[in-house]
């Protein structure tokens, strides 16, 4: 049987919508915090009451103008917003303040690890309100606290060809929004949100496929899931002799499938005007410049960095930027361990730090052990003045210390706790007299040829001396023994 699928490219591109992180609306002076009670943060110019007028929020163009830099888009040096016209009962305008034929970033791009993906547009807009539907049986509620709040919308190129890259994509987008403090990234919140465009086409074909737009995915996992379905769902309609129809699908997370939702509205059905309410925005050279030089490292560039600088592989690099503060608490580990130590320095962040971030779920600022303190527990290793069992031990310790209170340094408890580790031979060689005394049935089946036996002494004298003993030593020194005996 032929591979149906195989005989298919998919296309795939993605419409993000990212919350701002602005203190107040895209367009009055109301709070945007998250979670206040319901129709709290309203006032008559979010609500469109007549006679109000909007005023734009500063913040919210020098926010898209960080992304605009950050994608390399071309920022348009006056750009005007429009009126999507439609009506919902969570949109008490009537109309979303948009922008439309002139938005005010375009023709970015995005760096993925294995491709460039184009950015073709990022504008602004406000979000509307929020109906529910599951609160009560028999009527439906609306919240209008979201109405008014800035989000940007990022419209990538159809240039992505399978359901990870348009992971890798958005995780990009998501470490872009969190290092350039615009956004705080999170999907299963709402502040990140993401639309899948969908088509395929037979490989080697020169035109686009019709595509769907599936909607209602909130989380990575579901954006990756929804994708595979919906090409899945197209290849073997096609096959089958049908055609894919240009619509709205939703994602069904629980049964797994995309499912029709309406029939795909076109812009002419929103009746796009300018907004007549609102001033052009213009940006000035002097704007553009200041945010230019006050852009942080990239994570694109910071993960680059990493590898070269630390020698460290891909996959370590990108886990240690996933945000600026955990890569600088790495980059405080390394400033003060030995060169060689820089994989494990990044073992040790990776694993027990993270770890204990996740267990207590705090962030790398509120975590109790300074970079400087790690770096000595390495540096104890990699001198050879504990185990790496003990070193468990010992950050254990630093760790039990209560929230809010500092660790102790590793050397102290080191010597606190009589840990330092035993290289001196003639201890070490006491230790094994001892152990090698206390089972002569054993000595004897060594001798005779079962030198898998080894092991279990070793084990004996690393009990014995309390985890101190140096396992190098001790290996050696009982092979004397054992040869001289
Ligand atoms: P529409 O007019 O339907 O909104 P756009 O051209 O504005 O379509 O594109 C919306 C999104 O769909 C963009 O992210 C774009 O990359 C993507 N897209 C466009 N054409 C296709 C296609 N044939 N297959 C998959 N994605 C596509
Ligand atoms: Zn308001
Ligand atoms: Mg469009």
């Amino acid at each position: 049987m032929s591979d149906i699928y195989s005989k298919y490219e998919p296309v795939i591109g993605l419409e993000v919508h990212a919350q701002l992180k602005t203190k107040s609306k895209a367009f009055c002076k109301c709070s945007t915090e998250f979670n206040a009670p319901p129709n709290t943060n309203v006032c008559p110019v979010c609500l469109g009451h007549p006679g109000t007028l909007p005023v734009l929020n500063k913040n919210l163009v020098e926010f898209i103008l960080r992304l605009g830099t950050a994608t390399n888009c071309s920022i348009r040096e006056r750009s005007i917003f429009a009126r999507k016209n439609y009506f919902y009962p969570d949109l008490p305008k009537g109309y979303q303040i948009s922008q439309y034929d002139q938005p005010i970033c375009e023709q970015g791009k995005v760096e993925i690890e294995s491709k460039t993906i184009g950015i073709t547009r990022i504008h602004m807009e406000e979000d509307a309100g929020k109906s529910i539907h599951d609160m009560s049986s028999d009527e439906s509620l609306v919240d209008l606290n979201r109405c008014g709040v800035p989000l940007i919308e990022i419209v990538s190129e159809p240039d992505m060809r399978n359901s990870e890259e348009a992971y890798d994509y958005l995780t990009m987008l998501k470490q872009l929004v969190i290092y350039l403090d615009i956004c705080d990234g999170n999907m299963e919140e709402g502040s990140l949100r993401c639309d899948a465009n969908v088509s395929v086409r037979l490989k080697g074909a020169d035109k686009f496929g019709t595509k769907c737009e599936v909607k209602n995915l909130n989380s990575f996992r579901n954006v990756a899931d929804a994708i595979d379905h919906e090409i899945k769902r197209q290849i073997e309609l096609i096959e089958n002799g049908g055609e894919v129809i240009h619509q709205t699908m939703t994602y069904d997370a629980k049964a797994k499938a995309t499912i029709p939702m309406r029939s795909k509205e076109e812009a002419h059905d929103y009746r796009y005007f300018p907004e007549p309410d609102l001033v052009t925005v213009y940006i000035d050279d002097e704007w553009k410049q200041k945010i230019k030089e006050n852009q942080p490292e990239l994570p694109g560039e910071k993960t680059k960095r990493f590898i070269e600088e630390y020698s460290l592989p891909r996959y370590d690099a990108g886990v240690l930027t996933q945000n600026r503060e955990l890569a600088a608490y790495f980059e405080s580990v390394v400033k003060a361990t030995d060169k060689k130590s820089y994989k494990t320095a990044s073992n040790w962040v990776m694993g027990e730090v993270m770890r204990a971030l996740n267990d207590r779920k705090i962030n790398i600022s509120e975590f109790n052990i300074t970079g400087e303190n790690m770096a000595s527990l390495i540096n104890l290793i990699a001198d050879g003045k504990i185990s790496n069992n003990i070193a468990k031990e010992v950050y254990q310790e630093m760790l039990s210390k209560p929230a809010g209170e500092p660790a102790q340094a590793p050397e102290y408890i080191v010597k606190e706790k009589n840990l330092l580790q035993v290289t001196d031979s003639g201890e070490i060689e006491s230790i094994i007299k001892k152990v090698l005394d206390e089972s002569p049935k054993e000595v004897e089946r060594y001798k005779a040829g079962e030198v898998k036996l080894l092991g279990l002494f070793v084990g004996k004298v690393m009990k014995e001396s309390k985890g101190k003993a140096n396992p190098k030593t001790v290996n050696e020194l009982i092979i004397k023994n054992l040869g001289n005996n």
